[in-house]
C-alpha cells in the first residue's frame, strides 16, 4: 500500500461523526453474491472476492459492508490461510469498517490476528506496518499505554533497520499521531522533527492529509484517552489543529529550533 493510499484510508477511519446509511439495493451487488445471506453463505472463493469488493465500496450501506466485510475476513482465512493477498486485504479492510463503524474492541482484535500471522511467518516488513496498524487500533479504542509499547517497538524496529524497510512514514505519522492524541504534543512534534530526513519525500498531498490526520485524533482522541490528566482539552479547533501540523512537517527546523529553546510544543 502507497503513503497516500494508507493516509486516506487512516484520514477517512478517522473522521467522525459517519455519513447516514443508504438504502440497501440488493441490485446494487455483484452477482456472485445475490440472493445470499452473508452469514450463511458458503465458503466460496467467487463469493470471497465479490464480498471483498463489495466491502470495499464505500457507497454501499454501512450494515451490508460490514457483514460482507465479516464474511470475506473470516472465508478468505479459511480457504486461503492468513497470508494469502486475499485474507490480507480481507482483514484490512474489515479492519477499517470496523474502525469506521466505532466497533473499536473488534478492529483491535482483527489487527492483532494480522501482527500475529505476519510474526509467525518473520516477514519483517509487513510485522512493522501491521504493527502500526495494532497501535493505531489500540489507541482508537483507548488502550493507550498498549498503543504506546507497540509504537516504541515499532519505532525501535525502524530505527535498527535498512531504510526503515521502506515504511518510514507509516512508523513516523502513526507514533506522532498516537502521542499527539494523548496530550503529548511536544514528543510527537520531536518525533517528526528528529526524524525529517526521513520523511521528505512527502509530497504536499500527502503533507496535508497527514496533517488533517494528526488533527483529527488530537480533538478527538482526547474524549476516551486513558491518561485523561495529560490529555489536551478536546475543544481545540480542529483546523487550528491542521495549520499547526502541516507547519510542523513542512518546516521542521523551526519547531526544532523551538524544542531546543524548552519551549512546551504545546499550541499557542
Ligand atoms: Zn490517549
Amino acid at each position: 500500500m502507497s503513503t497516500a493510499a494508507w493516509l486516506r484510508a487512516v484520514t477517512r477511519a478517522a473522521q467522525t461523526p459517519l455519513p447516514p446509511p443508504a438504502a440497501v439495493n440488493d441490485g446494487d451487488r455483484p452477482a456472485a453474491m445475490a440472493g445470499l445471506d452473508p452469514i450463511t453463505a458458503p465458503a466460496d472463493a467467487d463469493i470471497v472476492a465479490a464480498a471483498l469488493a463489495h466491502a470495499r465500496d464505500t457507497s454501499a450501506d454501512r450494515e451490508s459492508r460490514l457483514l460482507w466485510g465479516r464474511y470475506a475476513y473470516h472465508n478468505a482465512r479459511t480457504l486461503f490461510g492468513d497470508l494469502h493477498p486475499a485474507a490480507v486485504a480481507a482483514s484490512r479492510i474489515y479492519q477499517r469498517i470496523l474502525a469506521e463503524q466505532q466497533f473499536t474492541f473488534d478492529a483491535v482484535r482483527v489487527a492483532q490476528q494480522r501482527l500475529h500471522a505476519f510474526e509467525r511467518a518473520r516477514d519483517q516488513v509487513q510485522t512493522l506496518t501491521s504493527r502500526c496498524s495494532y497501535a493505531t487500533a489500540l489507541h482508537r479504542d483507548g488502550d493507550c499505554e498498549q498503543a504506546e509499547q507497540q509504537t516504541a517497538l515499532a519505532l525501535r524496529t525502524w530505527w535498527a533497520s535498512p531504510h526503515g524497510l521502506g515504511h518510514s512514514a507509516m512508523v513516523l505519522l502513526s507514533a506522532a499521531a498516537i502521542r499527539a492524541g494523548c496530550g503529548r504534543t511536544r514528543t510527537a512534534v520531536t518525533t517528526l522533527v528528529d526524524h525529517a530526513a526521513h520523511l521528505a519525500h512527502l509530497d504536499g498531498s500527502c503533507r496535508r492529509m497527514a496533517a488533517r490526520w494528526l488533527a483529527t485524533i488530537a480533538t478527538t482522541h482526547p474524549q476516551q484517552c486513558q491518561y485523561t490528566s495529560a490529555a489536551a482539552s478536546p475543544d481545540r479547533d480542529v483546523l487550528q489543529q491542521q495549520v499547526f501540523w502541516l507547519s510542523v512537517l513542512q518546516t521542521p527546523q523551526l519547531h526544532q529550533r523551538r524544542s531546543l529553546d524548552h519551549q512546551t510544543g504545546q499550541i499557542s
